[in-house]
């Protein structure tokens, strides 16, 4: 619980801003029994007198063109939401309480009018949102919810008018207008609420074990890469846990998720997680896939930060990884700039030596049991890899896109054996580390 009411704060401050406010995560319910975003979420085994009284969602579509477009959302019942703007990309962002989306497959994947795409679902428990992506700046000319009447159920209606991108700058919140932030913004201005993770005492245990950060990838209303009715984020999921679990076991390590449930997390808080845990190595769990065109890969890959990719494949993939906060609709104008990612770089050549180390320990033990990339080891700039002092790494398991592949990560055999060989590559780096450096953190 106590890594849950964390979770909370940090999404408070990183992603909801005042929205979490209004919602006050109400009730709280599991997040993991919630359907999301329309995809096969973990089935809910509870029976259902026990399920929560969600708001249902049972229909989704727009209306109109490229100058005026409209957006409507069939519901059971009035929800209160709050509709603002964001910039660069442009997105309009919708938060409402937790909704059981009960929307067909593929629902939002095709745009229309100022409207290229739109996703939906869960990014706290208590808390679902709509992200759209725009064709150009928009202003939300009109946001109502309608009650029930001839026939038609509660509806929530959003207007969307094409407007000039100076207009829309000055309709964004103060804290989301890019010209007006600093360069490097100071996390304590009042464009961020006044409990921020800076201010959290580091966390301080008695327990002299070394802690090891598992990081699921996507969550929430961030699906990640998906074939079929499999979604990236349950694959990775169902395999956080299996790794956590066999790390447990052995009694030798404390363990921490960024999620252990279907929440979004953004991108700085998995970061963060890490660092105000002291934590001594960082694994971030993904599934890649690859477009059509590109053909098709397969096997295991694992990563380690850099500031030039290692190859195109490798940039590609840090690219797609480092939108997921885009895709949640996080203010992206909130992130670090460039001049902090020098900085940084400075501090993390030691830990650069460590997580090197230990994406070839991962490699020997991995190649023995699973299938691997046939350049198993690369590297590229992804933010979730950035904490200066957690030796981190991140593990795309297999390819969605390949079929051979996704036959494995659906695989409890394949998984215990992955999970088997990782928790091998762990136990040897930590005997090296203590053996030449003392105890390690
Ligand atoms: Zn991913």
């Amino acid at each position: 619980m106590e890594n849950r009411a964390k979770h909370l704060v940090f999404l408070g401050c990183g992603l909801l801003c005042a929205a979490a406010s209004v919602f006050a995560v109400a009730g709280a319910p599991s997040a993991a029994e919630g359907t999301q975003g329309g995809q096969s979420a973990p089935a809910a085994n509870a029976p259902a007198a026990s399920a929560p009284d969600f708001p249902v969602a049972s229909g989704a579509r727009l209306a109109g063109d490229d100058k005026q477009t409209r957006f409507i959302l069939d519901l059971d019942r009035k929800i209160e939401f709050r509709a603002f703007p964001l910039a660069d990309p442009y997105r309009v962002v919708v938060d409402i309480p937790q909704v059981n989306f009960q929307l067909a497959t593929g629902t939002g994947s095709a745009g229309r009018g100022l409207v290229k795409a739109f996703r939906y679902g869960l990014v706290m428990p208590g808390g679902s949102r709509i992200v759209f992506d725009l064709t150009g700046p928009v202003k939300i000319a009109n946001s109502y919810v309608l009650d029930a009447a001839n026939g038609q159920p509660p509806r929530l209606v959003l207007d969307f008018e094409q407007i000039d991108r100076t207009a829309f700058v000055q309709a964004l919140a103060p804290e989301s207008r890019p010209e007006l932030k600093p360069a490097i913004s100071d996390s304590t201005t009042a464009t961020i609420p006044a409990v921020t993770t800076a201010a959290l005492p580091p966390v301080t245990t008695t327990d002299p074990r070394p802690l090891i950060v598992i990081d699921p990838g996507h969550g929430g209303i961030d699906n990640g890469t998906q074939s079929g009715d499999q979604t990236e984020k349950n694959l990775v999921l169902g395999f956080g846990l299996a790794l956590r679990d066999r790390i447990e076991k052995s009694g030798k390590y404390r363990v921490v998720m960024t999620r252990s449930d279907d929440t979004f997390i953004p991108l700085n808080d998995r970061v963060k997680i890490a660092r105000t845990q002291s934590a001594a190595l960082f694994v971030s769990i993904h599934a890649d896939a690859l477009p059509r065109r590109e053909g098709d890969a397969q096997g295991a890959t694992i990563y380690t930060v850099s500031d030039k990719a290692s190859d195109a494949e490798a940039e590609r993939l840090a690219e797609a990884e480092n939108k997921a906060d885009a895709i949640a609709g996080v203010n992206l104008t909130d992130e670090p700039t460039d001049v902090a990612d020098i900085l940084i770089d400075l501090a993390q050549r030691e830990t650069k030596t460590f997580s090197n180390r230990f994406a070839r320990l991962l490699m020997d033990e991995m190649k023995s049991t699973v299938r691997m990339h046939k350049h198993p080891l690369k590297s590229a700039g992804f933010r979730v890899l950035k904490a200066p002092d957690v030796p981190s790494v991140l593990v795309e398991i297999g390819y969605v896109s390949n079929k051979g592949d996704l036959e494995h990560l659906v695989s409890e055999n394949w998984r215990n054996k992955a999970v088997g060989s990782m928790v091998q590559a762990i136990d040897t780096f930590f005997a090296k580390r203590l053996a030449t450096a003392g105890p390690a953190k």
